[in-house]
């Protein structure tokens, strides 16, 4: 029997799993998708970063504990670029208009991908297992028995030989809904534990986000900060994205269309975003080296049906309830939106994984 088995290698996890290893716990994370981060994810060329298709922003001034582990990782920050002239996009009419920053949003180096990459290196290796999804939790005496299913090499199929592992804790660092609709408890979790959690939405899971990189950052020549609000679409916000010193060149921005608009015009939503970058930035923005659409949504170990086919909802702090541990006080659940600071955002992460570590940690059995 291992001490701590960690679902989900998203930073919620990542962190929980960090913090037991480092009281000399033995540790095992299990991650559904073929790569660690969850909604943390980068846009690459070539293996080298270009910008976030997940999170992007922190605000270290109101976040202290993301500032903290940001400092302890030894990632640099740099401030959002917001120089310049924004955009409003409305039906037939470009506007330059001074648009509001915000206070104290920051950047990473290397964008939040590098806090996922360090927190692995303190893990070191053979503890994080990709392709590997938890199925069921059933209670023991001592402890809690994991019924795992690994992906095998064939697309969209499973392995039957499933494998089970015996933990002193679980902690189930899954976005809540997902966890309700896709793992087995056993015994069943209480009811109104159940409704609570159908009530948590995941922040921003239902979200398409886009990345357009370029030679270089044309519209900064041109006095703009690359900030867009639009009522046109298909992007609602725009945003510069290029690195610290201006370089990789790239805009990044959210669609305002619904999961059923995007799936229907899937083929046409780069030249869409294109005509509207055209439309916004002029001629030079006909040329990107590279577009990347992320479709959240369509992530299943993420989005879950009920976030799908529901309103998306600002994170807000969730009952107390919601945190404490079930099935003989073994199994925790860590998500960014079980945080008691900033429910949903990579802070939260950070809160909620140090917060099912310590509940860990504490119960020393
Ligand atoms: C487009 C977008 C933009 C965002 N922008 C920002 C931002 O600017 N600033 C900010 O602070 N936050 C932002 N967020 C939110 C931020 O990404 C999250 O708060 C954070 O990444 C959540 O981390 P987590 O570990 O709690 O959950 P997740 O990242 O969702 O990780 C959960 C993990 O569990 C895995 N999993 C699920 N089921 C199983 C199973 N049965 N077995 C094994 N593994 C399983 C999943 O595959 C996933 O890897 C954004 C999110 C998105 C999608």
């Amino acid at each position: 029997m291992i001490d701590v088995l960690v679902v989900g290698a998203g930073v919620s996890g990542l962190t929980a799993a960090v913090q037991c290893r480092a009281a000399g716990y033995q540790v095992m994370v299990v991650e559904d998708m073929e790569s660690i981060g969850g909604r943390v994810k980068s846009a690459t060329i070539d293996g080298d970063y270009v910008g976030d298709l997940g999170p992007s922003w922190v605000w270290p001034p109101w976040q202290p504990v993301a500032a903290r582990w940001i400092a302890d990782l030894g990632i640099e920050m740099f401030p959002q670029f917001e120089e310049g002239t924004g955009l409003l996009d409305f039906p037939g009419q470009v506007e330059r208009h001074p648009l509001p920053g915000q206070h104290g949003i920051a950047r990473l180096t290397g964008g939040p991908q590098s806090i996922v990459g360090k927190l692995s290196e303190r893990l070191g290796d053979r503890v994080i297992r990709c392709g590997v999804s938890a199925q069921t939790l059933v209670k023991l005496s001592n402890g809690i028995e994991v019924h795992l299913q690994t992906l095998t090499d064939k697309p969209d199929t499973r392995n039957q030989n499933d494998s089970i592992v015996q933990a002193r804790h679980v902690i189930v660092a899954v976005p809540v809904r997902v966890a309700l609709e896709t793992i087995q408890f056993e015994p069943g979790l209480p009811p109104d534990f159940r409704r609570q959690m159908a009530e948590t939405p995941t922040w921003m899971a239902t979200q398409a986000k886009v990345v357009v990189h370029y030679p270089k950052a044309f519209w900064r020549e041109d006095g703009l900060s690359g900030r867009v609000a639009s009522r046109v679409g298909p992007l609602v916000e725009i945003h510069d994205h290029c690195g610290s010193d201006g370089s990789p060149a790239a805009l990044f921005g959210f669609m305002g269309l619904t999961l059923e608009q995007r799936q229907k015009h899937r083929d046409a939503l780069p030249s869409l975003i294109i005509e509207q970058l055209r439309r916004c930035f002029g001629e030079q923005a006909t040329t990107p080296t590279y577009l990347w659409i992320e479709d959240w949504a369509l992530t299943r170990s993420v989005c879950s049906a009920t976030d799908c086919n529901g309103e998306a909802q600002h994170p807000e702090v969730r009952p107390a309830a919601l945190r404490q541990a079930l099935l003989g006080g073994k199994v925790h659940f860590a998500t960014a939106e079980l945080a008691t600071e900033s429910p949903g955002l990579i802070n939260g992460a950070l809160v909620a994984g140090e917060a099912a570590a310590e509940a860990v940690l504490k119960s020393r059995n």
